[in-house]
C-alpha cells in the first residue's frame, strides 16, 4: 500500500529535505506551511517534476482549528495517513532570561509543543488500530537544544524541545499497541533560515570551529534519519532519538 506522509513546515529548511527524499522513495507527500505558500508550491513542483506525488496545504500548527482543518482536508482527499513528521517549529531572537516575557514563551510553546501534540493527536486518531487504522509512524523534530539548554540564546526554545522529547517517550508507549511508532530526531546547527530568525544569520559560522566535526549540518543529513525512522527498516524502534549535531 502507498505510504502517505504529512510533513509540517515542509516549505523550506529541514522540512523541505524529507519532503523531497520521501517523495523520491515513493511516499505520497503532503507538506504544510504557515505563510510562505510560494516556497511550499515550489517544493511540490520539484517533487512532481521528479514523478512524485505531493500537495501543499496552509496550516498554523499552534491553532487547533487550523490543525483540524489540515487533517480533515487529507480525509476529504482520501489520503490515509501512514506517517507524520512533526517538523514545524520556531524560535525568537536570542535573549537572556531577564528579557523574556510570557507572550514570547507562550508563542514558542504553542507552536513547538502544543502544535506537535495536536498534530500527533490527529494522526493517532487516523492511524490507531482501535479506530480502524493500519498503524503508522510519527517522527518529531526536536533539537540538540533539549540536551544543551541553549544558555544566553534561547532557553525557552530549548525547554520547548525538552517537552517534545518527553512527549515522545510517553506517546511511544501509549500508542505502541495501536501499531504506531513514535521517535525523535535531535538536529543541531543545521544550515537553515532559523538562525536568522534567532537574530544571528551567521551563527553556524561563529560556532563551527567549536563543534567536534568542525562544521554545521545540512537538511538532507537530517532527512536521512527521518526517512529511516519512518521506514520498515526501523520496525522495532520506538521511543528513541537520533542525534544529528556533529558530535555535540
Ligand atoms: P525554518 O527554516 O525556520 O523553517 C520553519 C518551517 O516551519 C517553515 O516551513 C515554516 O513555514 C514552518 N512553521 C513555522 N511556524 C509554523 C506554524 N506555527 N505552523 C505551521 N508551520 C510553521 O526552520 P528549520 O531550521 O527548518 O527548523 C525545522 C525544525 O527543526 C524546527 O522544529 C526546529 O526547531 C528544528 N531544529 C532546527 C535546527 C537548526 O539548526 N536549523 C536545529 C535543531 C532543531 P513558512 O515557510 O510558511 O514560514
Amino acid at each position: 500500500m502507498e505510504k502517505v506522509t504529512l510533513i509540517t513546515g515542509g516549505s523550506r529548511g529541514i522540512g523541505r529535505a524529507p519532503a523531497l527524499q520521501l517523495a523520491a522513495e515513493g511516499h505520497w507527500v503532503c507538506l504544510s506551511y504557515l505563510s510562505r505558500r510560494e516556497l511550499a508550491e515550489n517544493v511540490v513542483e520539484e517533487i512532481r517534476q521528479q514523478g512524485g506525488k505531493a500537495l501543499a496545504l496552509q496550516a498554523d500548527v499552534a491553532d487547533e482549528s487550523s490543525v483540524r482543518a489540515l487533517f480533515t482536508e487529507l480525509d476529504r482527499r482520501r489520503l490515509p495517513l501512514s506517517g507524520l513528521v512533526n517538523n514545524a517549529g520556531m524560535l525568537l531572537p536570542q535573549s537572556s532570561i531577564e528579557h523574556l516575557d510570557a507572550a514570547r514563551v507562550n508563542a514558542i510553546l504553542a507552536t513547538n509543543v502544543t502544535g506537535t501534540l495536536l498534530c500527533a493527536r490527529e494522526a493517532v486518531r487516523r492511524m490507531a488500530r482501535r479506530h480502524g487504522g493500519s498503524g503508522g509512524a510519527i517522527v518529531n523534530v526536536s533539537s540538540a537544544a533539549a540536551r544543551l539548554g541553549a544558555p544566553h540564546e534561547y532557553i525557552d526554545y530549548a525547554a520547548s524541545k525538552g517537552a517534545v522529547d518527553t512527549l515522545i517517550l510517553g506517546l511511544a508507549k501509549e500508542v505502541a499497541p495501536q501499531g504506531i511508532r513514535v521517535n525523535g530526531v535531535r538536529p543541531g546547527f543545521i544550515d537553515t533560515d532559523m538562525h536568522a530568525a534567532g537574530g544571528e544569520p551567521g551563527r553556524i559560522a561563529r560556532v563551527q570551529s567549536t563543534l567536534p566535526m568542525r562544521r554545521g549540518g545540512q537538511p538532507r543529513e537530517v532527512a536521512e534519519a527521518i526517512a529511516w525512522l519512518l521506514s520498515a527498516r526501523a520496525s522495532y524502534v520506538t521511543g528513541s532519538f537520533i542525534d544529528l549535531a556533529g558530535g555535540v
